[in-house]
Protein backbone atom coordinates (compact mmCIF):
# COMPACT_ATOMS: atom_id res chain seq x y z
CA UNK A 1 0.00 0.00 0.00
CA UNK A 2 1.22 3.46 -1.02
CA UNK A 3 1.16 6.40 1.65
CA UNK A 4 -1.28 8.73 1.02
CA UNK A 5 -0.76 12.49 0.57
CA UNK A 6 -1.22 14.34 3.75
CA UNK A 7 -2.02 18.08 4.79
CA UNK A 8 -3.30 19.17 8.05
CA UNK A 9 -1.98 21.34 11.14
CA UNK A 10 0.42 19.34 13.97
CA UNK A 11 -1.00 17.99 16.32
CA UNK A 12 1.46 16.71 19.75
CA UNK A 13 0.10 13.67 21.76
CA UNK A 14 -2.59 15.08 23.82
CA UNK A 15 -3.05 18.47 21.43
CA UNK A 16 -1.87 20.82 24.02
CA UNK A 17 -3.18 24.77 22.91
CA UNK A 18 0.03 25.40 24.95
CA UNK A 19 3.43 24.78 26.73
CA UNK A 20 1.98 25.27 29.98
CA UNK A 21 2.49 22.10 32.55
CA UNK A 22 -0.36 20.99 34.10
CA UNK A 23 1.00 17.81 36.49
CA UNK A 24 -1.21 15.52 37.29
CA UNK A 25 -4.09 18.17 38.41
CA UNK A 26 -4.96 18.71 34.68
CA UNK A 27 -6.24 15.20 34.84
CA UNK A 28 -6.40 12.51 31.49
CA UNK A 29 -7.12 15.62 29.37
CA UNK A 30 -4.68 17.87 30.96
CA UNK A 31 -6.95 20.63 30.92
CA UNK A 32 -6.50 23.80 32.43
CA UNK A 33 -10.24 23.60 33.89
CA UNK A 34 -9.26 20.57 35.71
CA UNK A 35 -6.43 22.09 37.34
CA UNK A 36 -8.80 25.25 38.28
CA UNK A 37 -11.22 22.35 40.38
CA UNK A 38 -8.13 20.77 41.84
CA UNK A 39 -7.00 24.61 42.67
CA UNK A 40 -3.50 24.02 42.14
CA UNK A 41 -0.98 22.79 39.93
CA UNK A 42 2.32 20.70 41.09
CA UNK A 43 5.01 20.69 38.46
CA UNK A 44 8.40 21.92 37.90
CA UNK A 45 8.74 25.51 37.14
CA UNK A 46 11.90 27.70 36.47
CA UNK A 47 12.24 29.85 39.12
CA UNK A 48 11.29 33.58 38.08
CA UNK A 49 11.52 36.77 41.09
CA UNK A 50 9.59 39.87 40.42
CA UNK A 51 12.00 42.21 42.28
CA UNK A 52 8.62 44.80 42.46
CA UNK A 53 6.32 42.27 44.37
CA UNK A 54 9.37 40.62 46.22
CA UNK A 55 7.70 37.38 44.82
CA UNK A 56 8.10 34.24 42.79
CA UNK A 57 6.41 34.82 39.58
CA UNK A 58 5.99 32.39 36.67
CA UNK A 59 6.72 34.28 33.79
CA UNK A 60 9.36 36.89 32.81
CA UNK A 61 7.05 39.39 32.78
CA UNK A 62 5.22 39.55 36.60
CA UNK A 63 2.05 37.95 36.15
CA UNK A 64 0.90 39.94 39.72
CA UNK A 65 2.28 43.21 38.26
CA UNK A 66 3.03 42.68 34.70
CA UNK A 67 6.56 44.61 35.31
CA UNK A 68 9.45 43.39 33.91
CA UNK A 69 11.92 43.82 36.75
CA UNK A 70 12.15 39.87 36.74
CA UNK A 71 15.23 37.94 37.68
CA UNK A 72 15.31 34.18 37.02
CA UNK A 73 16.85 32.78 39.93
CA UNK A 74 17.45 29.02 38.78
CA UNK A 75 19.28 29.96 35.49
CA UNK A 76 21.94 28.24 37.08
CA UNK A 77 19.96 24.66 38.13
CA UNK A 78 23.47 22.65 39.15
CA UNK A 79 24.44 23.60 42.39
CA UNK A 80 27.34 21.58 44.15
CA UNK A 81 26.60 18.37 42.12
CA UNK A 82 23.00 19.02 42.81
CA UNK A 83 20.06 20.49 40.84
CA UNK A 84 17.64 23.06 42.85
CA UNK A 85 14.37 21.37 42.60
CA UNK A 86 12.11 23.13 40.90
CA UNK A 87 8.95 21.38 41.61
CA UNK A 88 6.52 23.60 43.23
CA UNK A 89 2.74 24.21 44.03
CA UNK A 90 1.34 27.21 42.16
CA UNK A 91 -1.92 28.62 42.80
CA UNK A 92 -3.30 28.38 39.40
CA UNK A 93 -6.76 30.08 40.03
CA UNK A 94 -4.87 33.39 40.96
CA UNK A 95 -2.59 32.72 37.89
CA UNK A 96 -5.60 32.33 35.58
CA UNK A 97 -7.65 34.99 36.88
CA UNK A 98 -4.52 37.67 36.14
CA UNK A 99 -4.04 36.48 32.60
CA UNK A 100 -7.50 36.61 31.76
CA UNK A 101 -7.49 40.31 33.23
CA UNK A 102 -4.47 40.61 30.78
CA UNK A 103 -6.44 39.60 28.17
CA UNK A 104 -9.54 42.12 29.03
CA UNK A 105 -12.06 39.52 29.23
CA UNK A 106 -14.26 37.24 31.56
CA UNK A 107 -14.79 34.43 29.06
CA UNK A 108 -12.83 32.01 28.08
CA UNK A 109 -12.69 28.19 25.69
CA UNK A 110 -14.51 25.58 27.63
CA UNK A 111 -11.14 23.22 27.08
CA UNK A 112 -7.80 24.88 27.40
CA UNK A 113 -5.24 21.74 27.57
CA UNK A 114 -1.74 22.35 28.92
CA UNK A 115 1.28 19.99 28.76
CA UNK A 116 1.69 17.31 31.75
CA UNK A 117 5.25 19.13 32.19
CA UNK A 118 7.98 21.23 30.82
CA UNK A 119 10.56 19.03 29.09
CA UNK A 120 13.18 22.41 28.81
CA UNK A 121 16.21 22.00 30.81
CA UNK A 122 15.29 25.07 32.88
CA UNK A 123 11.33 24.64 32.74
CA UNK A 124 10.08 27.59 31.58
CA UNK A 125 7.20 27.40 30.26
CA UNK A 126 5.24 29.51 28.07
CA UNK A 127 3.13 32.17 29.01
CA UNK A 128 -0.20 30.67 29.96
CA UNK A 129 -2.08 33.90 27.77
CA UNK A 130 -0.77 31.83 24.53
CA UNK A 131 -2.79 28.67 25.63
CA UNK A 132 -6.10 30.56 26.19
CA UNK A 133 -5.68 32.19 22.83
CA UNK A 134 -4.68 29.40 21.28
CA UNK A 135 -7.71 27.82 22.62
CA UNK A 136 -9.90 30.39 21.49
CA UNK A 137 -8.85 30.38 18.48
CA UNK A 138 -8.66 26.52 17.95
CA UNK A 139 -4.86 25.63 16.82
CA UNK A 140 -2.60 23.42 18.26
CA UNK A 141 1.02 24.21 19.66
CA UNK A 142 4.25 22.30 18.33
CA UNK A 143 6.82 21.08 20.86
CA UNK A 144 9.09 24.69 20.01
CA UNK A 145 5.92 27.30 20.04
CA UNK A 146 4.98 27.56 16.49
CA UNK A 147 1.66 26.15 14.98
CA UNK A 148 2.65 23.74 12.35
CA UNK A 149 1.07 22.63 9.29
CA UNK A 150 2.44 19.59 7.61
CA UNK A 151 2.00 18.54 3.55
CA UNK A 152 3.01 16.40 1.18
CA UNK A 153 5.28 18.28 -1.22
CA UNK A 154 5.09 18.54 -4.65
CA UNK A 155 7.55 20.93 -7.24
CA UNK A 156 5.87 23.05 -9.67
CA UNK A 157 7.37 25.14 -12.43
CA UNK A 158 4.65 26.78 -14.05
CA UNK A 159 1.19 27.83 -13.14
CA UNK A 160 -2.21 29.31 -14.22
CA UNK A 161 -4.03 32.59 -12.20
CA UNK A 162 -6.85 30.40 -12.81
CA UNK A 163 -5.56 27.23 -10.74
CA UNK A 164 -4.54 29.18 -7.58
CA UNK A 165 -7.50 31.43 -7.51
CA UNK A 166 -5.94 34.50 -7.18
CA UNK A 167 -6.99 37.83 -8.51
CA UNK A 168 -4.79 39.45 -11.36
CA UNK A 169 -4.04 42.29 -10.49
CA UNK A 170 -2.97 41.28 -6.96
CA UNK A 171 -0.47 39.00 -9.45
CA UNK A 172 0.62 41.91 -10.98
CA UNK A 173 1.44 43.62 -7.76
CA UNK A 174 3.05 40.14 -6.82
CA UNK A 175 5.65 40.84 -9.71
CA UNK A 176 3.65 38.69 -11.88
CA UNK A 177 3.29 41.15 -15.08
CA UNK A 178 3.76 38.86 -18.01
CA UNK A 179 3.18 35.43 -19.00
CA UNK A 180 5.83 32.75 -19.88
CA UNK A 181 5.71 34.01 -23.51
CA UNK A 182 6.13 37.34 -22.62
CA UNK A 183 3.11 38.89 -23.40
CA UNK A 184 0.90 41.49 -20.55
CA UNK A 185 -0.98 39.12 -18.19
CA UNK A 186 -4.93 39.92 -18.94
CA UNK A 187 -6.19 36.41 -18.57
CA UNK A 188 -6.87 34.24 -15.55
CA UNK A 189 -5.44 31.21 -18.57
CA UNK A 190 -2.25 32.48 -19.45
CA UNK A 191 0.71 30.82 -17.67
CA UNK A 192 3.13 32.12 -15.65
CA UNK A 193 6.55 30.91 -14.47
CA UNK A 194 6.68 30.92 -10.51
CA UNK A 195 9.20 32.79 -8.87
CA UNK A 196 11.32 30.57 -6.80
CA UNK A 197 10.38 31.58 -2.87
CA UNK A 198 6.51 31.76 -3.90
CA UNK A 199 4.36 28.83 -2.49
CA UNK A 200 0.71 27.64 -3.41
CA UNK A 201 -0.60 26.37 -0.13
CA UNK A 202 -3.27 23.05 0.15
CA UNK A 203 -6.63 23.94 0.57
CA UNK A 204 -8.37 20.55 -0.44
CA UNK A 205 -12.15 20.61 -0.20
CA UNK A 206 -12.36 17.00 -0.26
CA UNK A 207 -10.17 16.21 2.78
CA UNK A 208 -11.35 15.49 6.04
CA UNK A 209 -8.49 17.87 7.77
CA UNK A 210 -9.13 21.36 7.18
CA UNK A 211 -6.94 23.53 4.54
CA UNK A 212 -3.91 25.43 5.38
CA UNK A 213 -5.71 28.16 4.50
CA UNK A 214 -7.81 27.90 7.50
CA UNK A 215 -4.91 26.87 9.82
CA UNK A 216 -2.43 30.00 9.18
CA UNK A 217 -6.07 32.17 8.53
CA UNK A 218 -6.49 31.18 12.51
CA UNK A 219 -2.87 31.47 13.31
CA UNK A 220 -2.65 35.10 12.29
CA UNK A 221 -5.81 36.05 14.07
CA UNK A 222 -3.95 34.47 17.13
CA UNK A 223 -0.62 36.26 16.79
CA UNK A 224 -2.67 39.65 16.15
CA UNK A 225 -4.29 38.69 19.69
CA UNK A 226 -1.18 37.91 21.23
CA UNK A 227 0.56 40.86 20.21
CA UNK A 228 -2.71 43.54 21.26
CA UNK A 229 -3.11 41.75 24.65
CA UNK A 230 0.07 40.20 25.66
CA UNK A 231 3.24 42.35 24.10
CA UNK A 232 0.96 45.31 24.29
CA UNK A 233 1.46 45.87 20.44
CA UNK A 234 -0.06 47.01 17.22
CA UNK A 235 -1.81 44.06 15.54
CA UNK A 236 0.37 42.77 12.35
CA UNK A 237 -1.80 41.06 10.08
CA UNK A 238 -5.22 42.02 10.35
CA UNK A 239 -6.73 39.84 7.61
CA UNK A 240 -10.29 39.98 7.27
CA UNK A 241 -10.41 36.95 4.91
CA UNK A 242 -8.37 33.95 4.04
CA UNK A 243 -7.30 34.94 0.61
CA UNK A 244 -5.69 37.67 2.03
CA UNK A 245 -3.03 35.40 2.81
CA UNK A 246 -1.98 35.91 -0.59
CA UNK A 247 1.75 37.76 -0.23
CA UNK A 248 2.33 36.91 3.49
CA UNK A 249 5.28 35.30 4.21
CA UNK A 250 5.63 31.98 5.41
CA UNK A 251 8.79 29.79 6.76
CA UNK A 252 9.13 26.26 5.02
CA UNK A 253 10.97 23.76 7.45
CA UNK A 254 11.42 19.87 6.95
CA UNK A 255 11.73 17.48 9.61
CA UNK A 256 15.49 16.46 10.76
CA UNK A 257 16.65 19.64 9.47
CA UNK A 258 16.85 22.93 11.49
CA UNK A 259 17.39 25.47 8.51
CA UNK A 260 14.22 27.16 7.26
CA UNK A 261 13.57 28.95 3.88
CA UNK A 262 11.40 32.17 3.42
CA UNK A 263 8.53 31.70 1.50
CA UNK A 264 6.08 33.71 0.22
CA UNK A 265 2.30 32.72 -0.68
CA UNK A 266 0.94 33.62 -4.10
CA UNK A 267 -2.42 31.31 -3.62
CA UNK A 268 -4.34 28.06 -3.12
CA UNK A 269 -4.51 24.92 -4.68
CA UNK A 270 -7.36 22.25 -4.41
CA UNK A 271 -5.05 19.37 -3.57
CA UNK A 272 -3.52 18.48 -0.28
CA UNK A 273 0.41 19.47 -1.34
CA UNK A 274 2.91 21.29 -0.58
CA UNK A 275 2.94 23.33 -3.80
CA UNK A 276 7.11 25.23 -4.43
CA UNK A 277 9.73 25.79 -7.29
CA UNK A 278 12.05 22.51 -7.06
CA UNK A 279 14.68 25.03 -5.89
CA UNK A 280 12.52 25.85 -2.77
CA UNK A 281 12.38 22.14 -2.10
CA UNK A 282 15.42 22.10 -2.79
CA UNK A 283 16.77 24.50 -0.19
CA UNK A 284 14.90 22.37 2.20
CA UNK A 285 17.23 19.47 1.22
CA UNK A 286 14.15 17.32 -0.17
CA UNK A 287 13.71 15.59 -3.23
CA UNK A 288 10.05 16.70 -3.01
CA UNK A 289 9.07 13.24 -4.49
CA UNK A 290 6.01 13.32 -1.90
CA UNK A 291 8.48 13.70 0.93
CA UNK A 292 6.59 15.67 3.79
CA UNK A 293 7.65 19.20 4.86
CA UNK A 294 5.46 21.87 6.77
CA UNK A 295 5.01 25.78 6.68
CA UNK A 296 4.14 28.43 9.55
CA UNK A 297 3.84 32.28 9.77
CA UNK A 298 7.26 33.88 9.77
CA UNK A 299 5.88 36.07 12.70
CA UNK A 300 4.53 32.82 14.45
CA UNK A 301 8.47 31.76 14.22
CA UNK A 302 9.56 35.54 15.36
CA UNK A 303 7.46 36.01 18.31
CA UNK A 304 6.43 31.85 19.53
CA UNK A 305 9.42 30.12 19.01
CA UNK A 306 12.18 29.69 21.23
CA UNK A 307 14.81 27.32 22.14
CA UNK A 308 14.43 27.21 25.34
CA UNK A 309 11.29 25.35 25.03
CA UNK A 310 13.23 22.35 23.30
CA UNK A 311 13.65 19.78 25.14
CA UNK A 312 17.53 18.30 26.62
CA UNK A 313 17.78 15.71 24.80
CA UNK A 314 19.68 15.30 22.12
CA UNK A 315 18.26 15.59 18.38
CA UNK A 316 15.52 17.99 19.97
CA UNK A 317 17.00 20.90 17.61
CA UNK A 318 15.61 18.72 14.29
CA UNK A 319 12.79 20.37 13.29
CA UNK A 320 13.24 23.80 15.01
CA UNK A 321 13.63 26.88 13.52
CA UNK A 322 17.70 27.96 14.10
CA UNK A 323 18.95 28.72 11.09
CA UNK A 324 16.50 31.02 8.59
CA UNK A 325 17.17 31.08 4.71
CA UNK A 326 15.91 34.27 3.42
CA UNK A 327 17.45 34.35 -0.02
CA UNK A 328 17.53 31.78 -2.15
CA UNK A 329 20.45 31.05 -3.50
CA UNK A 330 20.43 28.16 -6.30
CA UNK A 331 24.28 27.13 -6.12
CA UNK A 332 23.74 26.67 -2.08
CA UNK A 333 20.60 24.21 -2.28
CA UNK A 334 20.35 20.65 -2.57
CA UNK A 335 22.54 19.61 -5.43
CA UNK A 336 20.22 16.49 -6.51
CA UNK A 337 17.85 19.57 -8.25
CA UNK A 338 21.01 20.55 -10.54
CA UNK A 339 19.70 17.56 -12.77
CA UNK A 340 16.59 18.75 -13.55
CA UNK A 341 16.14 19.10 -17.46
CA UNK A 342 14.82 22.95 -18.40
CA UNK A 343 14.46 22.21 -22.10
CA UNK A 344 10.63 23.18 -23.89
CA UNK A 345 10.83 20.15 -25.89
CA UNK A 346 13.23 16.89 -26.10
CA UNK A 347 14.85 16.94 -29.56
CA UNK A 348 13.90 13.75 -32.04
CA UNK A 349 17.81 12.73 -31.40
CA UNK A 350 16.34 11.71 -27.64
CA UNK A 351 14.10 9.08 -28.83
CA UNK A 352 16.13 7.99 -31.36
CA UNK A 353 19.29 7.09 -28.51
CA UNK A 354 16.77 5.99 -26.33
CA UNK A 355 15.49 3.36 -29.39
CA UNK A 356 19.23 2.50 -29.20
CA UNK A 357 19.66 1.62 -25.54
CA UNK A 358 21.78 5.21 -25.17
CA UNK A 359 23.00 6.30 -21.72
CA UNK A 360 21.01 9.40 -20.80
CA UNK A 361 24.41 11.76 -20.96
CA UNK A 362 24.93 10.96 -24.43
CA UNK A 363 22.42 13.32 -25.30
CA UNK A 364 22.80 17.21 -24.46
CA UNK A 365 19.67 18.43 -22.74
CA UNK A 366 19.46 21.99 -20.67
CA UNK A 367 19.91 20.95 -17.26
CA UNK A 368 19.00 23.09 -14.35
CA UNK A 369 23.19 23.07 -13.84
CA UNK A 370 24.20 24.80 -17.24
CA UNK A 371 22.87 27.85 -15.95
CA UNK A 372 24.00 28.24 -12.23
CA UNK A 373 25.45 31.49 -11.41
CA UNK A 374 24.39 33.19 -13.99
CA UNK A 375 21.53 35.42 -14.54
CA UNK A 376 19.25 32.54 -16.35
CA UNK A 377 19.18 30.01 -13.40
CA UNK A 378 16.13 32.16 -11.27
CA UNK A 379 13.95 31.97 -14.72
CA UNK A 380 12.98 30.81 -18.25
CA UNK A 381 12.43 27.12 -16.80
CA UNK A 382 10.85 25.57 -19.53
CA UNK A 383 8.39 22.20 -19.67
CA UNK A 384 7.66 19.97 -22.08
CA UNK A 385 3.91 18.62 -21.34
CA UNK A 386 1.38 20.64 -20.20
CA UNK A 387 -1.64 19.87 -18.39
CA UNK A 388 -5.03 21.86 -18.47
CA UNK A 389 -5.28 22.12 -14.56
CA UNK A 390 -3.77 21.36 -11.50
CA UNK A 391 -6.27 21.04 -9.81
CA UNK A 392 -7.85 17.98 -12.41
CA UNK A 393 -6.92 15.13 -10.27
CA UNK A 394 -8.14 12.95 -8.13
CA UNK A 395 -8.55 15.17 -4.97
CA UNK A 396 -8.54 12.81 -2.43
CA UNK A 397 -7.37 9.38 -1.75
CA UNK A 398 -9.93 6.67 -1.38
CA UNK A 399 -7.13 5.61 1.08
CA UNK A 400 -8.54 8.54 3.28
CA UNK A 401 -12.07 8.31 3.04
CA UNK A 402 -12.72 5.02 3.77
CA UNK A 403 -13.34 3.98 6.96
CA UNK A 404 -11.80 0.48 7.58
CA UNK A 405 -8.77 -1.65 7.36
CA UNK A 406 -10.84 -3.95 5.00
CA UNK A 407 -13.02 -1.48 3.23
CA UNK A 408 -9.46 0.15 2.26
CA UNK A 409 -8.03 -3.45 1.37
CA UNK A 410 -11.01 -4.56 -0.81
CA UNK A 411 -10.64 -0.97 -2.39
CA UNK A 412 -6.94 -2.02 -3.15
CA UNK A 413 -7.62 -5.92 -4.73
CA UNK A 414 -10.39 -4.60 -6.27
CA UNK A 415 -7.84 -2.07 -8.63
CA UNK A 416 -5.54 -4.74 -8.62
CA UNK A 417 -7.54 -7.37 -10.06
CA UNK A 418 -8.92 -4.44 -12.86
CA UNK A 419 -5.35 -3.49 -13.92
CA UNK A 420 -4.37 -6.14 -16.45
CA UNK A 421 -0.46 -5.31 -15.50
CA UNK A 422 -0.87 -5.86 -11.91
CA UNK A 423 -0.21 -9.46 -10.44
CA UNK A 424 -2.96 -9.42 -7.56
CA UNK A 425 -1.39 -12.55 -6.09
CA UNK A 426 1.66 -10.60 -5.30
CA UNK A 427 -0.22 -7.52 -4.02
CA UNK A 428 -1.46 -9.80 -1.80
CA UNK A 429 1.73 -11.33 -1.05
CA UNK A 430 3.22 -7.48 -0.30
CA UNK A 431 0.57 -6.49 1.78
CA UNK A 432 0.79 -9.48 4.30
CA UNK A 433 4.23 -9.36 4.04
CA UNK A 434 5.10 -5.37 4.07
CA UNK A 435 1.82 -4.58 6.74
CA UNK A 436 0.09 -7.62 7.93
CA UNK A 437 2.52 -10.27 9.40
CA UNK A 438 5.20 -7.29 10.89
CA UNK A 439 1.96 -5.23 12.39
CA UNK A 440 0.62 -8.52 13.95
CA UNK A 441 4.17 -10.09 15.39
CA UNK A 442 4.95 -6.78 16.22
CA UNK A 443 1.64 -6.09 18.68
CA UNK A 444 2.25 -9.64 19.93
CA UNK A 445 5.55 -8.98 21.25
CA UNK A 446 4.74 -5.71 22.59
CA UNK A 447 1.78 -7.07 24.23
CA UNK A 448 4.08 -9.05 26.53
CA UNK A 449 5.89 -6.15 27.40
CA UNK A 450 3.81 -3.42 27.65
CA UNK A 451 3.06 -1.32 30.70
CA UNK A 452 0.32 -0.87 32.66
CA UNK A 453 -1.58 2.98 32.77
CA UNK A 454 -4.24 4.48 35.54
CA UNK A 455 -7.39 5.85 33.63
CA UNK A 456 -7.69 8.69 35.97
CA UNK A 457 -3.90 10.45 36.30
CA UNK A 458 -2.26 8.71 33.33
CA UNK A 459 0.91 7.14 35.59
CA UNK A 460 2.40 4.27 33.68
CA UNK A 461 3.89 1.17 35.48
CA UNK A 462 6.50 -1.26 34.02
CA UNK A 463 4.96 -3.71 35.79
CA UNK A 464 1.20 -4.13 37.25
CA UNK A 465 1.13 -2.96 41.12
CA UNK A 466 0.20 -5.53 43.69
CA UNK A 467 -2.35 -3.88 45.20
CA UNK A 468 -3.99 -3.52 42.06
CA UNK A 469 -4.84 -0.03 41.60
CA UNK A 470 -2.69 3.08 41.18
CA UNK A 471 -0.16 4.08 43.44
CA UNK A 472 -0.25 7.47 42.95
CA UNK A 473 -3.93 8.24 42.57
CA UNK A 474 -5.81 4.96 43.24
CA UNK A 475 -7.10 4.42 40.26
CA UNK A 476 -7.91 1.91 37.61
CA UNK A 477 -5.88 0.28 35.47
CA UNK A 478 -5.36 -0.25 31.94
CA UNK A 479 -3.43 -2.38 29.57
CA UNK A 480 -1.72 0.19 27.31
CA UNK A 481 -2.12 -2.23 24.45
CA UNK A 482 -5.30 -3.88 23.67
CA UNK A 483 -6.08 -7.69 22.29
CA UNK A 484 -7.89 -6.44 20.04
CA UNK A 485 -4.89 -4.18 18.30
CA UNK A 486 -3.50 -7.39 18.07
CA UNK A 487 -6.23 -9.87 15.83
CA UNK A 488 -7.82 -6.82 14.30
CA UNK A 489 -5.49 -7.61 11.45
CA UNK A 490 -5.39 -11.19 11.67
CA UNK A 491 -8.62 -12.00 9.84
CA UNK A 492 -8.02 -9.69 6.82
CA UNK A 493 -4.95 -11.02 6.48
CA UNK A 494 -6.03 -14.59 7.01
CA UNK A 495 -8.59 -13.86 4.24
CA UNK A 496 -6.23 -12.21 1.61
CA UNK A 497 -4.08 -15.44 2.22
CA UNK A 498 -7.04 -17.73 1.37
CA UNK A 499 -8.40 -15.41 -1.59
CA UNK A 500 -5.69 -14.99 -3.54
CA UNK A 501 -2.73 -17.45 -4.68
CA UNK A 502 0.11 -16.30 -2.47
CA UNK A 503 3.27 -18.55 -2.06
CA UNK A 504 3.42 -21.88 -0.06
CA UNK A 505 6.09 -20.10 2.54
CA UNK A 506 3.57 -17.18 3.34
CA UNK A 507 0.79 -19.37 3.63
CA UNK A 508 2.57 -21.47 6.46
CA UNK A 509 4.39 -18.20 8.06
CA UNK A 510 0.62 -16.93 8.03
CA UNK A 511 -0.49 -20.28 10.23
CA UNK A 512 1.96 -19.94 12.58
CA UNK A 513 1.16 -16.46 13.10
CA UNK A 514 -2.47 -17.13 13.59
CA UNK A 515 -1.24 -20.15 16.21
CA UNK A 516 1.01 -17.38 18.37
CA UNK A 517 -2.17 -16.16 18.64
CA UNK A 518 -4.17 -18.29 19.64
CA UNK A 519 -1.79 -19.28 22.12
CA UNK A 520 -1.32 -16.00 23.81
CA UNK A 521 -5.82 -15.55 23.61
CA UNK A 522 -7.35 -18.87 23.25
CA UNK A 523 -8.70 -20.25 20.44
CA UNK A 524 -12.10 -18.73 20.56
CA UNK A 525 -10.59 -15.23 20.97
CA UNK A 526 -13.29 -12.67 21.79
CA UNK A 527 -13.46 -10.91 17.92
CA UNK A 528 -13.40 -6.96 17.94
CA UNK A 529 -16.21 -5.62 16.10
CA UNK A 530 -16.50 -2.35 14.26
CA UNK A 531 -19.20 -0.53 14.98
CA UNK A 532 -20.49 -0.43 11.79
CA UNK A 533 -21.17 -4.60 11.80
CA UNK A 534 -24.82 -3.73 13.71
CA UNK A 535 -25.87 -1.23 11.28
CA UNK A 536 -25.35 -3.49 8.16
ZN1 LIG B 1 5.54 41.81 40.11
ZN1 LIG C 1 -3.55 7.18 38.97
Amino acid sequence: MGRPEKAKMRKMTGQPHGLFPVGNQGGRLRSIQSALTAGYISSQFADFYCHDCQAQTLFRRCHLCDGTNVEERSKAPIEAGERVPLKRSIPIKDVFSSTLNKLKTKIYPDLIKGVRGTTNKRHIPEHLAKAILRAKHNIAVNKDGTTRYDCSEIAITHFKPEEIGTPLQTLKELGYTHDIHHQPLTSPTQTLELLPQDIIIPCCPHSPEEGADEILFRTSKFIDDELRYLYHLKPYYNLTSKKDLVGELILGLAPHTSAAILGRIIGFSKTQTFLAHPFFHAAMRRDADGDESCIFLLMDGFLNFSKLYLPESRGSSMDAPLVLTYLLNPSEVDDMVFNLDRAWRYPLELYKAARAFKKPWDVKIELIADTLNTPAQFEGIGFTHDTTNINAGVLCSAYKTLPSMQEKLDGQMNLARKIRAVDEADVARLVIEKHFIRDIRGNLRKFSQQEIRCVDCNEKFRRPPLKGACTVCGGKLVFTISEGSIIKYLEPALKLARDYDVPAYLKENMDIVRRMVEENFGKDAEKQEGLGTFFS
